[in-house]
Order: C-alpha cells, then sequence, then structure tokens
C-alpha cells in the first residue's frame, strides 16, 4: 500500500521524520509530497526543502520524495496511492484534520487518511518554532535533521534581524 505524506515542511522537523519513520513500517511505500501553496510564502524554496527531506531520510528505502500542486486526491490518484498520512500532535490539530480527512473523503471515497500520534517528546513541535528559535539565535540541533539546522544557521546569518 502507497500513502502520500504531504505537507509544508518549511523546513522538515524531527517530529515529521518520526511520522516518516513510523509510517514505514506500516506502508509499502511513503510519498513525502511538498505542497506548492501559492498563498504561503515559505522560508525554503520547494527544492530547498525536497533536498532536506531526501538527506533526512536517505535511511529509508521505501520513502520517495516529490512535490505537487493542487488537490491532494488529485495527486494520490496519481500517484496511485490509497491512503494519506498525517500526524496529529494537540487537540487543536484535530479539528483541521478531522475537517480535511472528511472533505478528501467526499472527493475521492477510495482514499482514506491515516492519522498517527506524535511521539511525546516531539509534540510541541512544528516548523514555526523551529524558525522561530534559529531567527533568533537560539540552537535547533536537537529539533531538526543535521543538514535542516545548518540551512537555518546560514538562512538567518545571511539576513540578520532588523
Ligand atoms: P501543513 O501545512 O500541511 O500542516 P506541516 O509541514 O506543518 O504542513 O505538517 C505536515 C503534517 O505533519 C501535518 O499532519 C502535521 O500535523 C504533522 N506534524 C507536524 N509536526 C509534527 C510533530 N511534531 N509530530 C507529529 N506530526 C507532526
Amino acid at each position: 500500500m502507497i500513502a502520500i505524506y504531504p505537507g509544508s515542511f518549511d523546513p522538515i522537523t524531527l517530529g515529521h521524520l518520526d511520522i516518516i519513520e513510523r509510517g514505514c513500517r506500516l506502508f509499502d511505500q511513503i510519498i513525502v509530497a511538498v505542497l506548492r501553496n501559492p498563498s504561503k510564502s515559505p522560508l525554503f524554496t520547494v527544492q530547498e526543502r525536497i533536498e532536506q527531506i531526501r538527506l533526512s531520510t536517505e535511511h529509508l528505502s521505501n520513502v520517495e520524495v516529490d512535490s505537487f500542486i493542487g488537490l491532494t486526491v488529485e495527486y494520490a490518484k496519481l500517484k496511485n496511492a490509497q491512503a494519506l498520512l498525517r500526524g496529529l500532535r494537540v487537540l487543536s490539530d484535530f479539528e483541521g484534520e478531522l475537517q480535511m480527512a472528511h472533505t478528501n473523503h467526499t472527493l475521492w471515497n477510495e482514499i482514506e487518511t491515516v492519522f498517527l500520534a506524535t511521539s511525546n517528546e516531539y509534540s510541541f513541535l512544528s516548523s514555526s518554532v523551529v524558525k522561530e528559535i534559529a531567527r533568533f539565535g537560539g540552537s535547533v540541533a536537537h529539533l531538526v535533521p543535521q543538514q535542516v539546522a545548518i540551512d537555518l544557521c546560514r538562512c538567518y546569518t545571511e539576513t540578520p534581524l532588523e
């Protein structure tokens, strides 16, 4: 069974990676798909995010990294995927995620959304939290894959705070 793990991944964190590693044990293949969202202004380009995810998942043989634009279910059909993988951290995630799962099911009733509960140590972790710490010069080495920590450091050194 193939699952799509869609998201912004701006940038990928150890929380995302934990979901990918655990998903790999449940599915034959996981496609981590970076959403090209024209209404968001991300810190990293899609190409940079793809590269960061590739480097972080090199040890996983059944992971593919890609990007897509438009409806997730259309992309899932294109990839012959039967499931969408999403992570749940706190109660506030639940409402939006449930709405999205129902909506996707109305668009294509053969798609199932599978939720994995976050591991305890990553329940507070989000890409925004990581960017906030890095922006003010804090260390994020314990929160993101090594390459991402380097990229964040470079990013905020090149563009110092005003
Ligand atoms: P999106 O903009 O689609 O929410 P994100 O990159 O923020 O993209 O998240 C992608 C998915 O990963 C979402 O299902 C989100 O709940 C999940 N996720 C993000 N951080 C964590 C974490 N620390 N633990 C578990 N799941 C997470």
